[in-house]
């Protein structure tokens, strides 16, 4: 049974989250160790981003939530996981304003800071350390790789990386976060700290 009470009912915002996973974020958030802000790359319709920013409100930390809010790959029209829901006029994909409503309704206004974004355009305006980087944005190799490669060295000693749809086993989803994964645990930078279904929480030595 969840123990975490949350202000917004979570069963109705779309999203790729687990209850367990979810509950994860929050606490590691929640206990982070530096002042220093998190980031979140892909927030879609705001369900990660209500775990974490709940954990970043308590700890006294700013979530940034950073996404283009234009869907991945698997998103887009005639894809698995499309919504039409989510398309704007033109059938592109826009999740920004379920976003925004998800967000106002958790009451994290004063804590998330939406970048609407792609995460390499913001990570080359950003400077200085992170508490915390979350990795969930789009799944190809490419577009993973990116994510780690201009995020990581932003994470100092004691800092946290969560790294979502981590399959070991190539049946089970696709392979690009858990390369990711083992490419931060290969660097030797990183200790494993946490887990939950396909959610792992590494921390940074
Ligand atoms: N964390 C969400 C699910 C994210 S789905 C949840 O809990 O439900 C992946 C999201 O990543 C999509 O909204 C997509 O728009 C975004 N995305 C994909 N590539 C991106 C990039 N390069 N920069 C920022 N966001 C990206
Ligand atoms: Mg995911």
């Amino acid at each position: 049974m969840s123990s975490l009470k949350l202000p917004i009912d979570l069963s109705t915002v779309r999203g790729f989250l687990e209850t367990a996973e979810g509950e994860l974020l929050h606490r590691v958030a929640a206990e982070l160790r530096h002042q220093a802000p998190a980031v979140e790359i892909g927030s879609y319709c705001g369900k990660s981003t209500v775990y974490l920013g709940l954990g970043c409100q308590r700890a006294g930390r700013t979530l940034f939530a950073v996404d283009h809010h234009r869907g991945s790959e698997e998103h887009q029209e005639g894809e698995l996981f499309h919504d039409p829901a989510l398309a704007d006029g033109s059938g592109a994909i826009d999740s920004f304003g379920e976003f925004r409503r998800t967000v106002a309704a958790a009451k994290l206004e004063d804590t998330v800071v939406p970048v609407v974004t792609r995460s390499q355009v913001f990570a080359r305006a950003w400077s200085g350390p992170l508490s915390m980087l979350f990795i969930d944005g789009g799944h190809s190799l490419e577009a993973a790789l990116t994510d780690y490669r201009c995020w990581i060295g932003f994470l100092t000693r004691g800092s946290i990386l969560a790294i979502h749809d981590v399959f070991p086993d190539p049946v089970a989803g696709g392979q690009a976060p858990v390369t990711v994964f083992r490419l931060a645990l290969a660097s030797g930078l990183f200790s494993e700290f946490a887990a939950a279904n396909s959610l792992r929480i590494l921390q940074r030595l």
